[in-house]
């Protein structure tokens, strides 16, 4: 039998995340690809994007239907020049991810990596820079949702600026977030997704593009379908989207991107991340969880801990026994240690991390020893 699990359901995970009860109920209409109704919510969507980081009079929101991967694969397609080079700055397996598209692509690519458990050092992408000047395009993951690390954008972004490149940002865990001050820096795409920290549902994923740069690469991409050149274009032309619109998720992308402002903004959503975060890496910590990051790197988006030392804690049956208590967690992504991973984001707030710590405390009193003993 099913076990009945308690509503909403925490998914505390990297996404699909906890979604309101207002954004679940934009999904209960239909809508023709080419009502006014909905060209005119599409369209606020895609002005909602580009104000949000910043950046309306210089780049536009191109979204497409899918996964995050999605996005990211059509930037690195349309955006990348086809004799271009792309240096990756990686620690974690995102960044890995943008090197595989673009081999596969065919681009040159380089690879600037990091200990997963450090950020990218921007004096060391300087130096990068300076000894490969085929490098045309650099790409930088903001959040490493592999661990929760918070990679130092501005900086970075300051120094491929100096050097003349173009930038390209995964911002896909940190946009919604963590604030982005996107006028202030300079960039040819970041790439979001709906159901991170905009706290819509899955299916849907965004490039935030500069205009000029991506008017200039008609032809670029090798594929018809994730050619962001052409999408755009496309809006442009009849501000319709070119194939099916997975019209039910932008109905509720609009629906979660009015909780936003109605929220106070990125700032305010930050804040309440942030809470969510300090409930869980207390609360942990009070339970003798070791986290993986230092502090002062961890993002308020997802954290990851050692499997706990002593043989006691097994992850299967720690994930069966909050699974049945209306919990979901993440196993670990990390490539030479054990460990797993709770987020923080969604739409959700410190009393529901709070409850989940109480879930996590009975574990911990019910399995490890040295607890139940005490
Ligand atoms: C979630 C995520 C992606 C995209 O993953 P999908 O599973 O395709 O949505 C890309 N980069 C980062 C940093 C992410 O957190």
């Amino acid at each position: 039998m099913q076990p009945i699990l308690p509503t909403p359901l925490l998914l505390l995970t990297p996404g699909p995340l906890t979604t309101s009860d207002a954004t679940r109920a934009a999904l209960a209409r239909d809508w023709g690809s080419r009502e006014t109704d909905f060209i005119a919510m599409s369209e606020g969507v895609r002005a909602r994007l580009v104000a949000l980081a910043g950046v309306a009079d210089t780049h536009v929101a191109v979204p497409l239907p899918g996964s995050g991967t999605h996005a990211v694969e059509a930037v690195v397609q349309t955006l990348v020049p086809r004799d271009g080079k792309l240096l990756v700055l990686v620690n974690g397996a995102y960044g890995h991810r943008m090197v595989a598209m673009a081999r596969r692509l065919g681009r040159q690519v380089a690879l600037l990596e990091a200990p997963e458990d450090q950020p990218i050092a921007p004096a060391a992408v300087a130096a990068a820079l300076s000894a490969d000047p085929a490098v045309t395009d650099v790409a930088l993951v903001h959040c490493e949702t592999t661990s929760g690390l918070l990679n130092p954008l501005e900086a970075v972004a300051a120094v491929v600026q100096a050097a003349n490149r173009r930038f390209i940002i995964d911002a896909m865990s940190s946009f919604g977030a963590i604030p982005i001050d996107g006028a202030a820096l300079q960039f040819s795409a970041l790439v979001g997704s709906a159901n991170k920290g905009l706290e819509g549902v899955p299916g849907l994923s965004y490039a935030i593009a500069e205009k000029t740069h991506l008017a200039a690469s008609a032809g670029n991409a090798s594929s018809v379908s994730l050619d962001l050149h052409d999408q755009w274009r496309g809006f442009e032309s009849n501000r319709q989207w070119r194939f099916t619109p997975p019209v039910q998720v932008v109905a509720a992308l609009a629906a979660a991107l009015d909780q936003l402002a109605a929220e106070g903004g990125i700032a305010a959503r930050h804040a309440r991340y942030s809470r969510n975060c300090d409930v869980l890496l207390d609360g942990m910590q009070a339970l003798g969880f070791v986290l993986f990051l230092p502090r002062a790197l961890q993002a308020p988006v997802i954290t990851t801990w050692h499997i706990p030392p002593g043989g006691w804690f097994q992850f299967d049956q720690f994930y069966e026994f909050l699974h049945q208590r209306g919990v979901i967690i993440y196993p670990g992504k990390l490539t030479a240690q054990p460990s797993f991973r709770i987020g923080c984001i969604g739409a959700i707030g410190p009393d529901d991390l709070a409850r989940a710590m109480a879930e996590i405390g009975a574990f911990v009193r019910a399995y490890d020893p040295a607890r139940s003993a005490a």
